[in-house]
C-alpha cells in the first residue's frame, strides 16, 4: 500500500482535481490510501467564518457561508456533470455538510462566544467537503473508491485545535479501518488534518497538518511509500516564493527534511518526518502540476551525501534574553527556566547561553506573557520583537571545513543576534532583524548555491 496526500493547491478546482485523480488512477496497483486537504484557501475561509461568528457579525458570516457553499456545490456539479445520479448525491452531501455547519455558526453568532471545541468543528469542514467531492468524482471516473471518516481512526489528545496524535490508538485502529474499507474497492480516500479525541469530539492537528496525517497513516499501515503531492517540484534549496534561483534536491535525509520543516520550510508540516522514520518509510515530495517529474526522495541518512542542502527561515520570531547573576554555577537555574517554558507549552527553537545570560527564540505567535512574568521573578528579562531566524541545513555541515565562514561571509553588514549550531550537526541557525530577512536569505542562498555554479560556467 502507498499513501498519496494531495495538498490544497493540488485539489483547488476542477482542473487540479481532475489531474489528482488521474495521478491516483496510475497507481491503483499499489493500493493507494488517498489523503486530501481542504480546497486551497478554504481553511482560511473557515477561520474567517469562525471569527465573524464570534464577533456576531451576521451579514459577514452569511456572505462567507454562501461563498463556501457555492464554491463546493459548483465544483461538485462541474466535476460530476456526466453522472447525474452521482451529481445529485454529491450536491446533496455538500449541502447537508454546509447546513449543519451553518446551524452551528448561527448558534455561535447568537451568543457571540466561540470555544476551541466549536472552532475545531467549524474548521474541520474543509477536508470533509473536499474528500466528499473527490470520492464521488473518483467513482464517476470508474475508480471504485470508499470514503473513510478520519475521525474513526486519527485519535488525538484533547487539545481541540492542535491535537497530539495518540499513536497507540492510531496504530490500533488505522489498519483495520482501511482494510475493511478496501473490500471490493480500487482505492480509499480520507481527510488530512482532522481527527477526534477519545471521547469522539472533533479535533484538528494544527495548520498544515495534512502532511502529518498522511505520515501517521503511512506508519500505521507500514506503507511502501508516502507521497506528498504539492505545487512545487519537490524540496528545493530555499522557498521559491522568496528566492529566485532555487535548486532542485533529488534526495535528502529524514533528519535534513525534519530540520528544514522545523526551521520554517512550509513544504512539509514539521512533524511529518517523525512517524515515517520509525518505520523507515520513504517520503516523496512531488508536483501535481508536473506528475512526470521525479520529485524529492526523503530517505534514511546513510543514503545521503554530506553537504549543505537548503536555507530555511522563520520570518516572525522573538528573542527572549534572560539575565541573572545567580545563574553562575547554579545547577537548578536552567532547569527552572525550561520548566517555565514547558509549563506554558511555549516551544523554544534556538538556545544560546553565556555565563550570566540565556537567550532563546520563540515563534511570535506563542503567548509568552506568563513565561516572562514567571522568569522576571528571579531574572531580568528583555524581549526583542521583529526578529527573523535563518537556518542553513545539510548533513554534517557543522563539521565541514569553512562552513561557518561561508555562512557568515555574506552577512558583513548585517546585525547577527544569536548563533546556534544544532547538536545534530545538520543545522547552523542565526537571528537577524526582520526587515533584513529577505536580503539576507537571498544573499546567503547566492553564496551557498549560485556563486560556484557561476564560476563553473567560466
Ligand atoms: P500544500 O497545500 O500542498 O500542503 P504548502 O503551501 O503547504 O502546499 O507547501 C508548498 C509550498 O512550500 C511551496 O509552494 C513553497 O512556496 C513552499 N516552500 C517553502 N520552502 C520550500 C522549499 N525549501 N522547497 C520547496 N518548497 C518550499
Ligand atoms: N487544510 C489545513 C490547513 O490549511 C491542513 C492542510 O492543508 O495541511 O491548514
Ligand atoms: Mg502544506
Amino acid at each position: 500500500m502507498i499513501v498519496m496526500k494531495f495538498g490544497g493547491t493540488s485539489v483547488a478546482n476542477f482542473e487540479a482535481i481532475t489531474r489528482a485523480i488521474f495521478i491516483v488512477g496510475g497507481r491503483l496497483d499499489k493500493k493507494p490510501v488517498v489523503v486530501v486537504s481542504a480546497l486551497s484557501k478554504v481553511t482560511d475561509l473557515l477561520y474567517r467564518i469562525s471569527d465573524a461568528a464570534a464577533a456576531r457579525n451576521v451579514s459577514e458570516t452569511k456572505t462567507l457561508m454562501n461563498e463556501l457553499r457555492s464554491r463546493h456545490v459548483n465544483l461538485a456539479s462541474d466535476l460530476l456533470e456526466q453522472s447525474p445520479a452521482l451529481k445529485e448525491s454529491a450536491v446533496g452531501r455538500v449541502n447537508a455538510i454546509c447546513d449543519s455547519l451553518e446551524e452551528l455558526v448561527n448558534a455561535v453568532c447568537a451568543v457571540g462566544e466561540l470555544s476551541d471545541r466549536n472552532k475545531a468543528i467549524i474548521i474541520s469542514n474543509g477536508e470533509l467537503l473536499s474528500s466528499t467531492i473527490i470520492c464521488f468524482t473518483m467513482n464517476a471516473k470508474g475508480i471504485r473508491t470508499n470514503f473513510i471518516d478520519a475521525r474513526q481512526m486519527m485519535i488525538t489528545s484533547n487539545e481541540y485545535l492542535k491535537g497530539e496524535p495518540v499513536i497507540d490508538e492510531i496504530v490500533a485502529r488505522v489498519p483495520g479501518v482501511i482494510e475493511e474499507a478496501y473490500k471490493g474497492m480500487d482505492a480509499v480516500i480520507t481527510q488530512g488534518f482532522i481527527g477526534s479525541n477519545l471521547a469522539g469530539e472533533q479535533t484538528v492537528l494544527g495548520r498544515g497538518g495534512s502532511d502529518y496525517s498522511a505520515s501517521l497513516i503511512g506508519m500505521a499501515i507500514d506503507a511502501e511509500r508516502i507521497e506528498i503531492w504539492t505545487d512545487v517540484d519537490g524540496v528545493r534549496s530555499a522557498d521559491p516564493r522568496t528566492v529566485e534561483n532555487t535548486k532542485y534536491i533529488e534526495k535528502i535525509s529524514f533528519e535534513e527534511a525534519a530540520e528544514m520543516a522545523h526551521f520554517g520550510a512550509k513544504v512539509l508540516h514539521p512533524l511529518t518526518i517523525e512517524p515515517a522514520v520509525k518505520k523507515n518509510i520513504p517520503i516523496y515530495v512531488l508536483n501535481s502540476m508536473n506528475p512526470s517529474g521525479k520529485g524529492t526522495a526523503i530517505l534514511r541518512s546513510e543514503l545521503i551525501e554530506d553537504g549543505v542542502k537548503s536555507v530555511s527561515f522563520k520570518e516572525n520570531i522573538r528573542v527572549i534574553n534572560i539575565f541573572s547573576m545567580k545563574m553562575i554555577n547554579t545547577s537548578g537555574f536552567l532547569r527552572r527556566v525550561f520548566e517555565i517554558f514547558s509549563e506554558s507549552k511555549v516551544s523554544v527553537d534556538l538556545i544560546s547561553t553565556s555565563e550570566a545570560n540565556i537567550s532563546v527564540t520563540v515563534d511570535a505567535a506563542e503567548k509568552i506573557d506568563k513565561v516572562v512574568e514567571q522568569l522576571s521573578e528571579f531574572a531580568d528579562v528583555i524581549v526583542d520583537d521583529d526578529k527573523s531566524q535563518v537556518s542553513v541545513i545539510g548533513k554534517n555541515i557543522v563539521r565541514l571545513n569553512g562552513m561557518l565562514k561561508k555562512t557568515f561571509a555574506p552577512l558583513k553588514r548585517t546585525n547577527v543576534y544569536m548563533i546556534s549550531q544544532g547538536a545534530s550537526f545538520v543545522n547552523i541557525s542565526f537571528v537577524v532583524d526582520r526587515e533584513e530577512l529577505k536580503d539576507v536569505v537571498k544573499d546567503l542562498h547566492y553564496h551557498l548555491f549560485e556563486v560556484e555554479e557561476e564560476l563553473e560556467q567560466f
